[in-house]
C-alpha cells in the first residue's frame, strides 16, 4: 500500500500503469488457474468413476483436495518417470479414501514412491506391489497395480485404496495434526465386528471378503475399504452392520450416490 500510495503521489500516470499491470497479473494467473481447474475436471471425469458420481459442489472441493494433496507430497519414480497424471490419480485415490472426513492430507506421509510394476521391498526384502512405511514416512505403489486396479473398478480389489487404508489407519494413531479423527465409538464398534467376520473367514465361511482379510485387523480394515468402495452394495447387503460403522467412520455412503461427500447420520 506504501508504494502504491507513493507512485500515486509522484507520478499519476506512472500509477495508472502500476495498477494495470496488477490487474494484467491477476487477470493472467485467474485464467491460468481457471484453465487448470478445467483440464483437471476433464482429467478426473475421464479416468475416475468415483468423481463422476459427485454432484457439482462435490467435484470442486473434491479438486481442491486434489491439488492441496499433491503440493503436499514429494512424489518419487523409481525407474519410472513421474508424470501429472500419476500425481493426480494417486492424489485422488486419498481423496476418494477421505472425501467425508474434515480436509486431511495423510500428513504423516511425506512421500509417494511409484515403481513401474511388482518390486523388490527394502523393508521386507521380498517382491510386493505396494506398502505402507511409516518409518520412512512413505506410501509406496506399482503403477502397473494403481491403474490396473481402477480399470476394473467392482472387483474388489483396488492397490490404491488398500495401500491408502492403511495409511489412514497409522494417521489416526501416529500424534500430529491429523491425530485420533475416526470416530471412537464407531471404532470399538468395528473392532467387535471386524473380529467376528474374521473368525467367519478362518472358518471358511466367509460372507463376502476374501480370505486375505483375515489376516489382521490392519489387513482387515484395507480389505474391508476396497469393498466398501468396489462393492458397496454387496457389502451393505450381506454384513450391514459392519458397513453402517464403515460408513460412519468415514462419513460417507457409495451406495448413495451423488451423497458420497455427506456426512453419514
Ligand atoms: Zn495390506
Amino acid at each position: 500500500m506504501l508504494l502504491a500510495a507513493t507512485v500515486q503521489n509522484d507520478d499519476p500516470i506512472g500509477a495508472m500503469i502500476f495498477f494495470a499491470c496488477i490487474g494484467l497479473v491477476a487477470i493472467v494467473h485467474y485464467a491460468a488457474k481457471r484453465s487448470q481447474g478445467k483440464e483437471l475436471d476433464q482429467h478426473l471425469h475421464r479416468s475416475f468413476t468415483y468423481y463422476r458420481g459427485l454432484s457439482g459442489p462435490q467435484r470442486s472441493s473434491f479438486r481442491a483436495r486434489v491439488v492441496g494433496f499433491v503440493e503436499e507430497k514429494d512424489f518419487h519414480g523409481r525407474g519410472i518417470e513421474v508424470t501429472r497424471e500419476m500425481e493426480t490419480l494417486i492424489a485422488a485415490c486419498a481423496i476418494q479414501l477421505t472425501f467425508g472426513l474434515p480436509e486431511m492430507a495423510l500428513a504423516h506421509f511425506t512421500k509417494v514412491v511409484i515403481y513401474p510394476d511388482r518390486y523388490r521391498s527394502r523393508m521386507t526384502g521380498s517382491d510386493h506391489i505396494g506398502e505402507v512405511n511409516p518409518g520412512m514416512r512413505a506410501i509406496v505403489l506399482s503403477w502397473k497395480h494403481f491403474t490396473g486396479d481402477y480399470a476394473i473398478p467392482d472387483d474388489a480389489r483396488n492397490l490404491g485404496l488398500h495401500e491408502m487404508a492403511h495409511a489412514l489407519w497409522f494417521e489416526n494413531r501416529i500424534p500430529n495434526d491429523e491425530y485420533d479423527f475416526l470416530d471412537r465409538t464407531l471404532m470399538q464398534e468395528w473392532r467387535i465386528l471386524a473380529q467376528m467376520e474374521a473368525e467367519h473367514i478362518h472358518a471358511g465361511k466367509s460372507r463376502l471378503f476374501r480370505d486375505y482379510a483375515g489376516t489382521n485387523q490392519e489387513e482387515f480394515f484395507a480389505v474391508a475399504v476396497e469393498y466398501f468402495f468396489e462393492q458397496s452394495v454387496q457389502f451393505k447387503k450381506e454384513l450391514p452392520e459392519l458397513y453402517k460403522v464403515m460408513a460412519g467412520m468415514l462419513k460417507q455412503d457409495p451406495t448413495l450416490p451423488p451423497l458420497r461427500g455427506i456426512v453419514f447420520r
